[in-house]
Formats: structure tokens, sequence, C-alpha cells
């Protein structure tokens, strides 16, 4: 199965964020994700903002 992460960096924030999220799957990486935006940068949960990460979504593993 192909690795798949989310940099941080990539998504409009209020802050500087530098954390990158790696999953093996899409949905364990969408969840991930989304518990962090709404923890740390306080989203809202919505289909649209769910839709926005996906997007943002890489193959293989983060830039060290
Ligand atoms: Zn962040």
């Amino acid at each position: 199965m192909t690795r798949k992460y989310i940099d941080c960096r990539e998504i409009p924030s209020d802050s500087s964020c530098t954390v990158a999220i790696a999953a093996d799957n899409d949905e364990e990486l969408l969840e991930a994700a989304v518990q962090h935006a709404v923890a740390v940068h306080g989203h809202e949960d919505t289909p649209q903002f769910r839709q926005q990460i996906r997007q943002a979504f890489r193959t293989g593993s983060p830039p060290s």
C-alpha cells in the first residue's frame, strides 16, 4: 500500500504550523489530519474542509 502524507504547511491556516502527518490509507490520514486541524487550528469539521484536506494529500514520505 502506498504511504501518503499531508504537510500542514500546505494548508492555509492562522499559524505557521510545520506538522506533517503520514498514514497508509486515505481514511486514516484524513481522520488524523481533521483531528489535528480541529484541535490545533480551530477548523470546523465540514465536508468541504475534508475535501480541501484530501486535495492536499501527497504520496510518499514527508520531506525532511
Ligand atoms: Zn497544523
